[in-house]
């Protein structure tokens, strides 16, 4: 179908102000998170509906052109950017963004997926319930989006990952059927269950309309500490000790090397309150009152023999302040200048060993690099980012290939993965083909084959 027939067929579908096609409007949102990407689509649609998606999905099917998902565009790493042909149809799922269901009695919400995360959590909080997922991202990404990266993020420790946070889903698939799966059950023993083949799919089996998600009683205490100690040995064996005495109340567990803070403390106002080797965010939540819960929390500090430090919140806005210094630990090091990023996950007690062994490679391999790894050590996910503070760190973006085999060979080595957070997208594809157990990919290439033959649902991706 020639160009301008395909359009006008999109515009008669979805209205004319619903599909964008001027460079001027597509481009700028094309451009991926961290402007490593740029994408020159055919045009970009605004469905309003599931059946819109389907009739455009299917439209697409009939003219082969292929699909490019588009939720929040926050995943870093290319994975909602189309190519450069413009022949790759865009679709955004920005209103999308209804509530179909929500039964408080049995925990759960049905929402369509271009409700963004924020909006999925303060719905929730208006009918007295946590919608647990929570990322820096929340305001911008969206619910397709973080099914379709399998999101993690601050309380998957306690509550798991979108995989876990799911319980049903719909799909319109690449021939434009729509597969309708969004059951509220905990239980359900016919077959397989199908969801999870589109969670962590990144929009290349199908295009998520959907999602039927797990709701929890909203907390009403919360005891937050930010605690300093000599290694991080000490704070996993902490971790192990916490979970122990406070079971599924220890929410977030958040790690801090020394260099993170001395880069808080160089490029914020933020006061941090004291230095050491390992600084620890923890939080517990809880039913009853922050006063009960804060006890405990103090009570059992107070029995540590290695705490090298410690401040404890005694109001909200005192937790406010612990919370602020890590969630402006992305944009700190962005101040100090680029650096190789990395969103690996080792099992939690293998942090130590990775930190040790991938540190000491690096600084063999590029003398006097700055190491900044932080992050979710609860679920032993890391962000693990280097660079050089003096001017010739583009010495080290030369390399970036070198770097990467040392954290990722130092990280298959331990038992982890090289994408916990953000997704393969365009960045790591050729990384994902070194590290992947090949039968593994085998079998997810042959359901793509199954599902999508024509290769339409967002090629140019790991899966094509
Ligand atoms: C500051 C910042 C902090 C972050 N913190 C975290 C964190 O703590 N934990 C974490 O896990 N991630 C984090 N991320 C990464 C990112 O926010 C998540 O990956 C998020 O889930 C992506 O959602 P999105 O809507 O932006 O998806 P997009 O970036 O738009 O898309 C991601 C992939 O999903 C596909 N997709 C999008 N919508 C759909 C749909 N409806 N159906 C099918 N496919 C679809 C796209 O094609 C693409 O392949 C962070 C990102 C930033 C910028």
């Amino acid at each position: 179908m020639p160009y301008h027939t395909f359009i006008n067929t999109l515009q008669t579908l979805l209205g004319p102000t619903h599909v964008l096609t001027d460079d001027h409007d597509t481009l700028p949102l094309c451009l991926d998170w961290r402007g490593r990407y740029q994408g020159k689509p055919l045009a970009i649609a605004y469905p309003g509906t599931r059946q819109e998606v389907a009739e455009v999905i299917a439209l697409c099917a009939a003219h082969q052109v292929a699909v490019v998902p588009m939720g929040g565009n926050t995943s870093t790493c290319g994975a909602a950017t189309p190519d450069d042909s413009r022949q790759q149809l865009v679709i955004g799922l920005k209103r999308l963004n209804r509530l179909i269901a929500i039964d408080p009695d049995n925990n759960t919400m049905t929402v369509e997926a271009g409700m963004t995360l924020l909006e999925a959590q303060q719905l929730a909080a208006r009918h007295q319930r946590l919608f647990p997922l929570s990322l820096a991202s929340e305001g911008s990404c969206q619910i397709g989006g973080n099914l379709s990266t399998n999101a993690g993020g601050l309380a998957v420790l306690r509550y798991g990952t979108m995989r876990e946070l799911a319980l049903g889903i719909e799909v319109v698939l690449p021939d434009g059927q729509c597969l309708s799966a969004l059951e509220g059950l905990r239980k359900n023993t016919t077959g397989l269950d199908l969801k999870q083949w589109f969670i962590g799919a990144e929009g290349q089996l199908g295009l998520i309309t959907a999602a039927t998600l797990k709701l929890f009683p909203l907390p009403s205490a919360r005891a937050t500490a930010l605690v300093g100690v000599a290694s991080p040995e000490i704070a996993i064996q902490w971790l192990g000790a916490l979970k122990q005495r406070f079971g599924d109340r220890l929410t977030t567990y958040e790690l801090m090397t020394q260099v993170c803070m001395e880069l808080v403390a160089r490029y914020q106002t933020a006061d941090v309150p004291f230095m050491a080797p390992c600084t620890v965010l923890l939080e517990l939540s809880d039913s009853g009152d922050n006063e009960t819960l804060t006890d405990q929390l103090v009570e059992w500090l107070g029995e540590r023999q290695d705490m090298l430090d410690g401040v404890i919140a005694m109001s909200e806005s005192q937790r406010q302040s612990l919370w602020a210094l890590r969630e402006i630990m992305s944009e700190t090091q962005r101040l100090q200048g680029h650096s190789i990023k990395h969103d690996i996950a080792v099992p939690s007690s293998a942090i130590p060993s990775f930190l040790t062994q991938a540190g000491a490679r690096l600084e063999a391999a590029f003398p006097g690099c700055c190491i900044m790894a932080f992050g979710h050590a609860g679920d032993g996910n890391l962000h693990y980012n280097i660079a050089y503070t003096r001017p010739d760190n583009q010495q080290l973006f030369d390399d970036e290939h070198a770097v990467n085999q040392i954290v990722y060979d130092t990280v298959y080595a331990l038992g982890g993965t090289l994408a916990a957070e953000h997704g393969i997208g365009q960045l790591k594809i050729h990384w994902l083909e070194r590290y992947k157990d090949p039968l593994q990919l085998k079998l997810m290439r042959g359901l793509k084959q199954q599902l999508d033959p024509h290769n339409l649902m967002n090629p140019g991706k790991w899966l094509s």
